[in-house]
């Protein structure tokens, strides 16, 4: 590893400028299954859940491309473009598509999905190292007024604690604080976000609820009446089950589904990229080694091209998640995150750990992650916690990790659910130091923001960013 010092040595992520953003606003409520069968009768009750899964958005995307190109889906899963009239694997759409059953042979890569204002600010998921504590009070100190709760930032404490996984560091809050509670399913914006890994602390305000009426919402007269409902709501559905062959409702089969509603000015957001940033096949934050992709690298060129086009030609109203529910799609361009935020935070690690030393730094996960080891990244030894991510050579310290999420999908083929895997929630927390003394801020930055690991990472699982600060 070199240590040059920075100058305009850093790659733009947004590899030649050929990432999309793309924006569904929906003209309805949404529902997103989770991927489990679901029977009319039968369970009689589904909620939708939300955000969706990366699953359901690269399902979304790789349909909107086939549609664009005009092609039939039908014939797609049979191996025909219909369009070119020549067989899937020659038609360029249909290859940057990926094969049916395995999305992951896609020349698309995905990040998503976030909800995003229409002027494209995006939610990301509040990270887990955050909490709510209270003061301690100290003393004789009024015990009557008790002390409000605040945000505090938890950091691995120096003490090991034996655990069920061997002598660990746990994540601890700052002296004096008692009290703690999570941050689960909280959101913060961009900007927030940005301070955040910069090594900022939010303000309890900063954390947002999308389930709720915005805070200067609330106030008499403080915003127009659109901005006075929630981001998000939830919508009860309730439908009759019909009896497929004969169109008529049957007796016991009235189902409810909870749908999910966004408010006016909010959408949910994806970004899509060409999976290379060139003729050289480099992949673009998808983790290496799946699926022979230099050969589609070679044999498509220009991906950037071909979904520059496609887009052109992609239908103004789409499908998103299920029972057909109809979203508005624009396409923007979207720059990814600057030169400027990735020196910043590479400056702030550098500047930090300005003694000789290993450099600390966070992952922050913002879609669930899929690993080979459960929750232990992919290229740690479970023993040592030491190995390399994306070739910086790391040990792990401790990690603030949510409950396990489980995706499936839903296999077209063989129509049945796919079976489920348990991924690492969004907003879980890595605390990292270097194993190599001379590795600097910006290689970690480099290597790892904005990047994405362990499996399935071209739906979009695994998207971390690098945080500052412990
Ligand atoms: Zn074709």
């Amino acid at each position: 590893m070199d240590s040059e010092p920075m100058g305009e040595t850093f790659g733009s992520a947004a590899a030649g400028g050929a990432r999309q953003l793309w924006l569904f606003t929906a003209r309805d409520s949404l529902f997103f299954g989770a991927g489990l069968p679901f029977f009319a009768g039968e369970t009689g009750r589904q909620k939708s859940r939300f955000p969706p899964s990366p699953l359901t958005m690269q399902g979304a995307v790789r349909a909107i491309l086939l549609q664009a190109h005009h092609a039939d889906v039908r014939e797609f899963v049979r191996g025909w473009c219909t369009t070119c009239r020549r067989p899937a694997a020659e038609c360029p759409v249909m290859q940057m598509v990926g094969e049916e059953n395995d999305a992951e042979t896609s020349a698309i890569s995905l990040r998503g999905p976030l909800v995003a204002t229409d002027d494209g600010e995006l939610f990301y998921p509040a990270p887990l190292d955050l909490a709510w504590g209270r003061r301690r009070p100290s003393g004789v100190q009024a015990q009557a007024d008790k002390p409000t709760k605040e945000l505090v930032r938890l950091v691995p404490s120096e003490d090991a604690t034996w655990t069920d996984m061997g002598l660990r560091r746990l994540p601890a809050a700052p002296e004096g604080y008692e009290d703690l509670s999570g941050v689960e399913g909280r959101y913060l914006a961009a900007h927030d976000f940005s301070q955040y890994l910069l090594g900022t602390v939010p303000k309890p305000g900063q954390l947002i609820d999308l389930w709720e009426v915005p805070e200067e919402a609330q106030t008499e007269g403080g915003a127009e009446q659109k901005h006075r409902v929630p981001p998000v709501a939830d919508e009860l559905h309730v439908g009759i089950g019909l009896n497929p062959k004969t169109r008529t409702a049957q007796e016991h089969m009235l189902y409810i589904t909870h749908h999910v509603r966004l408010a006016k000015g909010y959408s949910l957001a994806e970004q899509v990229e060409p999976a290379f940033a060139g003729a050289n096949g480099r992949q673009n934050g998808d983790g290496a080694g799946s699926h022979g992709q230099a050969d589609v690298a070679q044999a498509l060129p220009d991906v950037a091209g071909i979904l520059a086009d496609l887009v052109r030609h992609a239908p103004d109203v789409v499908r998103l998640g299920g029972e057909s529910r109809l979203s508005f799609l624009q396409v923007r361009k979207c720059a990814g995150p600057t030169t400027d935020e990735k020196r910043q935070i590479a400056n702030t690690l550098d500047s930090q750990n300005s003694r000789q030393g290993p450099l600390r730094f966070r992952l922050v996960l913002l879609q669930p992650a899929r690993f080979r080891q459960g929750w232990l990244p992919d290229g740690l030894n479970p023993e040592s916690l030491s190995g390399a991510l994306r070739g910086v050579p790391v040990k792990l310290v401790s990690a603030c990790l949510g409950k396990p999420v489980r995706q499936g999908g839903w296999d077209l083929a063989n129509r049945r659910p796919k079976p489920t895997a348990a991924f690492v929630p969004a907003g879980s927390v890595y605390f990292f130091e270097t194993t190599d003394p001379h590795c600097s801020g910006r290689e970690i930055v480099e290597a790892l923001h904005d990047e994405k690991l362990g499996l399935q990472t071209k739906a979009g699982f695994g998207h971390v960013m690098v945080g500052c600060g412990w």
